[in-house]
């Protein structure tokens, strides 16, 4: 098997006296949708944060290419090649799909014009590889679909060198149709072969569909991972309800 893109060891992040991660390990492989599943609190964005170089860890180690690293910002994170999709998605949604894909990184002519036939001609050609054709990327983000929104901003990522893709719930927020859009999106990016994916998900199915590995947190702990062969239904049910059997639940109603 290849090396991890990206490792991550005894992860410690406190806020005050609160720990909200408390000794995480996470490995991600290129080619590869690696779903980060547990309940609300969990810490899965404390984590993802914490690799996007938006929060400093309290201790532990994060590697790249098994290089030790440290982002200071999230600056640093993204020339690692951390290319982090939160759930805003961060569009201005008057704005053009062109003006959203190259916004704070547009392409300048001599005199500081923008080459706006070349960035139309970028954002299309990106975003049609991963699976949408609009012809007019001039139009306003407003008019997109919010399917249609996360792979523009998918795209801006990977255009812009993310060789790690952080997906944060990407498909919580969309009908049933838009979902299999956006599956369908991070399919094509895994097929690249060279980018790795972390994908948050509450979904048991999505995770089942699209995950070749899983990690299941809670309260700032790993209580379950491995790959999708080695983690069955049942066992990603209890995990996703805590590490709890169906048998404590009932209990724990059994009294009211
Ligand atoms: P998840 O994304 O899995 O729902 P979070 O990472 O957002 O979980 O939160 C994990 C825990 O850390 C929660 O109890 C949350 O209240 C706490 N937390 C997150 N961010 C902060 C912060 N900036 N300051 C204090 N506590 C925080
Ligand atoms: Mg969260």
């Amino acid at each position: 098997m290849a090396d991890p893109y990206l490792r991550v060891e005894n992860l410690v992040k406190q806020f005050g006296p609160f720990t909200a991660l408390g000794g995480v390990d996470l490995a991600v492989y290129p080619g590869e949708v690696h779903a980060l599943l547990g309940d609300n609190g969990a810490g899965k964005s404390t984590l993802i944060k914490t690799l996007a170089g938006v929060h400093q860890p309290t201790s532990g180690q994060i590697y790249i290419e098994g290089k030790p690293v440290s982002f200071r910002s999230p600056r640093d994170a993204s020339a690692a090649g951390i290319g982090t999709v939160y759930q805003d998605l961060a569009l201005n949604q008057l704005m053009s799909i062109t003006r959203n894909f190259f916004m704070g990184r547009e392409l300048k002519g001599p005199l500081g014009t923008l080459r706006m036939d070349e960035m139309n001609q970028i954002a299309h050609d990106e975003m049609l590889k991963i699976g949408i054709d609009f012809s007019d990327p001039t139009q306003a983000v407003g008019t997109m679909s919010g399917g249609q929104r996360q792979t523009l901003a998918i795209a801006r990522a990977i255009y812009f060198g993310a060789k790690v893709l952080i997906l944060d719930e990407p498909t919580s927020a969309l009908g049933q149709k838009q979902q299999m859009g956006v599956l369908k999106t991070v399919k094509r990016v895994k097929a690249r072969g060279d980018i790795a994916i972390i994908f948050i998900t509450h979904n048991e199915i999505h995770s089942r569909l699209i995950g070749d590995r899983y990690t299941f947190l809670a309260l700032g702990k790993v209580i379950g991972a491995g790959t999708s062969d080695q983690i069955g239904p049942e066992e990603m049910r209890r995990l996703m309800a805590g590490g709890a059997e169906m048998g404590d639940l009932e209990k724990e109603l059994a009294n009211v």
